[in-house]
């Protein structure tokens, strides 16, 4: 049986985004289902676009995602010679010829087309004169002049393409370098890939892909194109519609195998499942549960998958990604012990690790830094109420066990005391010790904060 091999070939051009992850993880996926092999490439022909930077950019973004590849990355700039070779077969099997039509003539023979009504096209005057190389030559690709390119593609079905649609396109440019359906055939065919999974804005290079290949005696591989992901307004998903670097998800506080889970069901699903974790994925992807139909990319969506995986993730592991987004993007250091108790308090109630950043700051402050919402403190810390923080701080000294239940049993016995409801000093507690009317439960509160700082805070409350 062949080795199944797909490949991801991202060019250098512009960071990871969206639909080129959803694309690298279906091959991935496909790959790895099939005990096979993943081939990372990075297409950086365009050397005027392509950068070290956006490579290296692509690179972590992948190993941020975790998909590996077994193979790679190869780049293509250091393969030209391999692609003209390929030509010069091309040439001499009869397949390619020289054409010494200027840019001006070849566009001119387009226009003489679009005023007939027909399609743009070069006439192909180059075809049978048998020229050779010499500045300012292309080489040119010998279309068949009938017949038909036709294709089962995994997602969409049959393709056919009329080869008059086509016609003989450049192989090789003037500057001696090969132009990309050529590379793309020569790097597939030679890196053994058997199924080419991409995105259908591809759809088009399929049919001259396919008469290179058979021209060069190469076996086919499978082509299957998934459709766009599309914005909420139905368009191509640009950055109008928000961020589409994967990266900038990071940032923004999403977990890795929340942006997996996510992706993989724009343009895939699997009965009516919705959360996937990666070994879910290594069982259940299969290439029929490709859809046909473009999807919508949906924050919302992307937001409940992402608290699912933060509701169910691991403590120490999210303590540790919200320590760095909280070292990065303000000045506490606070200790892993401290984030890792204060991380279960957020993981029912957080969409993203930086909104549990934010809604833990209050953790972070010294008592005399901590900010406090001066509405609520106008509200709620009365003089009176000042008075019971005082002699609940007071009786928090004396506790034996800061707890959450020794708390509970304490408060609970000052209220009958004083015969007073929770309710009372509920909302004035909170304010004193976090500062807003907005926390997780109280008394878990105190007790991750520990006496210390609970009992600093109480006081400076009760001097505000
Ligand atoms: N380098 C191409 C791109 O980034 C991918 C080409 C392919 O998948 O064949 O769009």
């Amino acid at each position: 049986m062949t080795t199944i091999v797909t490949r991801f070939p991202p060019s250098p051009t512009g960071y990871l985004h969206i639909g080129g992850a959803r694309t690298a993880l279906f091959n991935y996926l496909y790959a790895r289902k099939n005990n096979g092999k993943f081939v990372l490439r990075i297409e950086d022909t365009d050397q005027a676009r392509s950068t070290q930077e956006m490579t290296d950019a692509i690179l972590d973004a992948m190993h941020w995602l975790g998909l590996d590849f077994d193979e790679g990355p190869y780049f293509q700039s250091e393969r030209g010679d391999i692609y003209n070779s390929y030509v010069d077969k091309l040439l001499a099997s009869g397949h390619a010829y020289y054409c010494s039509c200027t840019p001006d003539e070849v566009e001119q023979m387009r226009e003489e087309a679009r005023a007939k009504g027909l399609k743009p096209k070069y006439n192909g005057c180059c075809r049978t004169k048998g020229l050779g190389p010499g500045p300012g030559r292309v080489v040119r690709f010998m279309t068949p002049l009938t017949g038909k390119v036709v294709f089962d593609d995994l997602v969409k079905g049959p393709i056919a393409w009329d080869v008059q649609e086509m016609d003989d396109f450049v192989v090789r440019r003037a500057d001696g370098s090969a132009i990309y359906q050529m590379a793309v055939v020569v790097d597939d065919a030679e890196m053994g890939v058997t199924h080419v999974i991409r995105g259908d804005d591809h759809q088009n290079n399929t049919p001259k892909q396919i008469l290179i290949y058979q021209a060069l005696g190469f076996p086919l591989p499978l082509f299957g194109h998934v459709p766009m992901i599309l914005g909420p307004d139905k368009k191509k998903m640009s950055k109008r519609h928000g961020a589409t670097s994967v990266m900038l998800y990071k940032e923004m506080g999403y977990l890795p195998e929340a942006m997996l889970s996510y992706l993989v069901r724009l343009g895939w699903s699997h009965g009516d499942d919705e959360l996937f974790t990666m070994d879910d994925l290594l069982q259940k992807f299969s290439l029929e549960g490709l859809g046909k139909s473009a999807s919508v990319f949906d924050m919302d969506k992307l937001g409940w998958t992402n608290s699912h995986f933060i509701k169910t993730g691991d403590v120490p592991r999210l303590a540790r990604l919200l320590g760095e987004i909280i070292t990065t993007t303000t000045n506490f250091q606070p200790a892993q012990e401290y984030l890792q108790a204060i991380v279960p308090l957020f993981q029912p109630r957080a969409k993203t690790l930086k909104e549990m950043a934010e809604q833990a700051e209050f953790f972070l402050h010294e008592a005399e830094a901590l900010p406090y919402d001066q509405h609520a403190v106008d509200k709620f810390l009365t003089p009176e109420i000042r008075q019971h923080l005082r002699i609940l701080a007071e009786r928090m000294e004396t506790l034996a066990s800061f707890d959450q239940k020794s708390l509970e049993n304490m408060v609970a016995a000052y209220l009958e005391e004083c015969g007073i409801k929770f309710k009372a000093l509920a909302q004035p507690m909170r304010v004193a010790i976090t500062g807003t009317t907005m926390s997780p439960g109280l008394f878990e509160t105190m007790d991750v904060l520990g006496k210390e700082r609970t009992l600093a805070r109480l006081y400076r409350a009760v001097s505000l």
